[in-house]
Order: structure tokens, then sequence, then C-alpha cells
């Protein structure tokens, strides 16, 4: 089949790219003329497990034109739904792909929105087609609402193996068209109304993220009762009907789906004269879980004023250079407030964090130079690196102070080498 992807983000470059992989004829396309470049010279824009490898196997093009739209069979609108200030989402991105799109469809063509968008929002790119291009919904060309479960750093298997295929339909004619689309796909495809579909996105995101803030509030508890919320939430997760996935208690979430999720379909509900008291628990809880980390390290260092202080891990989670939302970025913050002086190191998110603070921040080049000297060091991301550091490098430290906002280390190990705080450690 003839795809074409509108936005070549995280989610379009990858299911651009596995589509490709598939054996599918993609053209990727984006207003970021930098962003196409680099891929059409074989370079990747994101850094994913195992997206250079895909890159150098499949023959896919990409273009700022959207003339490509014109032959296509499938579109996927892939483009970015960013937060407004007040949570809710903003839609130009859509809306400016929509209008690009009334201008180049030619043929009976199947528009699908991957974005996550608030329902309501695929009607409304359907209706700026129509305005746009004269063309009816329907009969000239078919429309659905295909939400992406993939998580960062585990893309390429998570699309081309997740736990479901949802697809919202306007009719038949433009389900078949995916259906054809995701056939080789060996788990449930759901077929339901656009906006089910769109709901269903957020609500799995909303569910998740409760989940961590629940496990989250569960940590502090077990923090007072002196009990560790790892055992806590392995023993819950035990039961089937919970789960054990996305129970790690840590340093809150970030990233680009939970926080703008959440906060979106709050919004959503607060217009409709909805009170979603328990999803805005969920934002406040998560919104404070961070500063845990400056809680937990002034229990054993009152004044930070002019001590170094190394913060491990960046991004908001590991296998990826996304910092969106990340809870490093606030730790930083208030370390900066407090007066610290601070180190950082992450394996792959360092220019981004970099842009942010310039020369405020000291930017180490290893694990080895980021401890080195320094009064207290904080992990903020669980890669793998850090995992497997030799932990008596932190007797390099000047004082070694370890708060451990993922649960890497092994309290029991550790804890004879260092001075030991994690999030929910309360033994
Ligand atoms: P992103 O910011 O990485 O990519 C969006 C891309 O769209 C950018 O490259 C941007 O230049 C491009 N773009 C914007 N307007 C355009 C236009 N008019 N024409 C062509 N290109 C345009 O965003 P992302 O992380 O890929 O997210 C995309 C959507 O998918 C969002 O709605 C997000 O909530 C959702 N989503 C993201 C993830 C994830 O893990 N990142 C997972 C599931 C769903």
């Amino acid at each position: 089949m003839k795809v074409v992807t509108i936005g070549s983000g995280y989610v379009g470059l990858i299911t651009g790219a596995c589509f490709a992989d598939l054996g599918n004829d993609v053209t990727l396309i984006d207003i970021d003329d930098k962003k196409i470049s680099m891929i059409n010279n074989g370079e990747t824009p994101i850094h994913e497990n195992g997206l250079k490898e895909l890159m150098k196997k499949i023959n896919i093009t990409a273009t700022t034109s959207y003339n490509p739209i014109a032959d296509a069979d499938v579109v996927f609108i892939a483009v970015g739904t960013p937060s407004n200030d007040d949570g809710s989402i903003d839609l130009k991105y859509i809306r400016s792909a929509a209008e690009a799109i009334g201008k180049h469809i030619e043929k009976y063509t199947v528009i699908t929105v991957k974005s996550t968008v608030i329902p309501g929002t695929t009607d409304e790119v359907s209706e700026i087609i129509e305005k746009v291009s004269g063309k009816k919904l329907g009969q000239d060309f078919g429309l659905c609402m295909n939400p992406e479960f993939l998580r960062e750093g585990n893309a390429i298997s998570d699309f081309m193996n997740p736990d479901r295929v949802v697809i919202g339909q306007h009719d038949d004619r433009s389900g078949e068209v995916l259906k054809e689309l995701y056939k080789s796909f060996e788990c449930p495809v759901m077929f339901t109304d656009i906006r089910t579909a769109e709901m269903i996105k957020y609500v799995s995101n909303v569910f998740l993220a409760a989940k961590v803030s629940l496990s989250n509030e569960v940590a502090n508890i077990c923090e007072l009762i002196g009990s560790d919320v790892r055992d806590v939430m392995k023993g819950v997760g035990l039961d089937r009907r919970i789960s054990p996935y996305f129970l790690n208690a840590g340093a809150g979430f970030g990233g680009s789906c939970f926080p703008k999720d959440v906060m979106a379909i709050i919004s959503l509900a607060e217009k409709m004269g909805y009170e979603p008291g328990m999803m805005k628990h969920i934002v406040r809880t998560n919104d404070v879980q961070p500063f845990r980390m400056i809680k937990l390290l002034k229990k054993r260092m009152r004044d930070l004023e002019g001590r170094d202080i190394s913060v491990m891990g960046l991004a908001f989670k590991p296998g990826t250079d996304d910092i969106r939302e990340a809870p490093a970025l606030k730790v930083i913050n208030s370390l900066l407030e407090h007066g610290a002086n601070v180190a950082v190191y992450d394996p792959e998110a360092m220019e981004n964090v970099r842009q942010i603070y310039g020369d405020k921040i000291i930017f180490a080049e290893n694990i080895e130079k980021a401890i080195e000297g320094k009064d207290a060091t904080l992990f903020l991301t669980e890669w793998k690196e850090f995992k497997e550091m030799d932990i008596s490098l932190f007797k390099t430290m000047r004082r070694p102070l370890v708060v451990d906002g993922r649960r890497i280390f092994d309290p029991e190990l550790i804890k004879k080498e260092v001075e030991y705080e994690a999030i929910g450690y309360g033994r």
C-alpha cells in the first residue's frame, strides 16, 4: 500500500519505518527540513533502540512537500498535540495537517489520525478536509482514528507487537483499508467508532499514570512505616486483577504523553461541566513527587548552598533522549534554587538539557567525572549503565551520599559503601 505519514517525530517516523519494513511504499512528510534531510541521509533524528538498523534495511522517502498525499492509500496524521497553558491540547498542528490534506487529496484515501487527540478532533479534521477540498467524507475519502500505544525506548517492538490495534472507523470501507494494512499483526484488532477510539487512548494513559501515582504515594507511606515499596508492590502486582506493570515507584512520571494526556482529558471534562477529581489527584501527586528527592537529600544534608551535587539521568526514562516533563529538570531547578552547584550526566539526553541550562550547570563526560568529588549523587533515570556501574566508584565522592529516585541499586549492597536514601525505602 502507499502510506504517507504527516509528522516524522517519534510516532510518525516509527509508524512509517515499521510499515515500510512490512513491505509498504512509505513517504514521510514533515515541516522540519533538518529532520527530513537527516532521514534522507540515513540518519535518525531521534534516539530509539533498533531504529538505525531498521532505517538501513528499509527504503523510505522523506520530504517537506505534501504532494505525495495525492497518490496515497492511507495518510497518517502523526503531528504533535502539545498542551496549552490551561492543560487543554493545542490542535494547531492537527488543523494545519488537515488543511494540507484538503489541498492535496485527489483519489479515495483513508485519512487516519494517529496523534493523541481529544474526542471530537478527528471529526473536525474531516470537516476541514471537506471544506478545503470540496470532497465528501465517506464518498471521496475515508476516515479512521488509530491511536498509538508505543513506548519510547521500546517503540519499534511495541509498534510491531502491540497488545491490540484499535481502529476507530467512520464507515466499514475506511476500516477495511486499515484492516488490510495491519493484516500481518497477530494481536486483537478492535473496530469501534471514532470517538471511542480517541477516548481509549486517553483512558489507557490515565490508567497507567494512576498506577504510577498510586505506587508513588504508597512509596512515600512505606518510607514512614519502615517498609520497602518494592516488596509491597511486588506482592500487590501478583494479583492478576492488578498486574505487575507500572507499579514501580520513583521520582514521578514524565515524557510527552502521560502528563499532557491526563491534563487534556481533565480539561475536556471540566469544559463539559464534569469535575474529574480522581484524575486531578494523579497530576497533583506527580507534580510534587520529584521534590521527594530533595526531601530525602535534606534528611542527610540540611544546607545545600554551595554543595556539589550530581544528577545522574536526565531523560524521562531510559532508552530515549526525550526530556519533555522529565522529573530530573524539576530536581535540577530546585537544587539551583537552593544554591547548589549541579553537575549532570546522561548517556543520551545531554544535548537536549544543554539547550535549557547552557553554562548554569556542568555537563560531565561520563559517570566517573560526574560523581568524583561530589557531596551527593541523585539518580533520576534507570539507565542500564547506572545499574551496571561499579559502586566502589562512589568512594571518589567527597561525601558518598546517594539518593536513588529509581531504585537502581540493591539497598543491602550499596548501604555497605555509601549513605543511601531511596524513594519508598523505609528500612
Ligand atoms: P514529535 O514532536 O516527536 O513529532 C511531531 C512532528 O510533527 C514534528 O517533527 C513536527 O515538525 C511535525 N509537524 C508538525 N506540524 C506538521 C505539519 N503541519 N506537517 C508536517 N509535519 C508537521 O511528536 P510525537 O512524540 O511523535 O507525538 C505525535 C503524536 O503522537 C502526539 O499526539 C502524541 O501525543 C502521540 N503519541 C506519542 C507517543 C510517544 O511516545 N512519543 C506515543 C503515543 C502517541
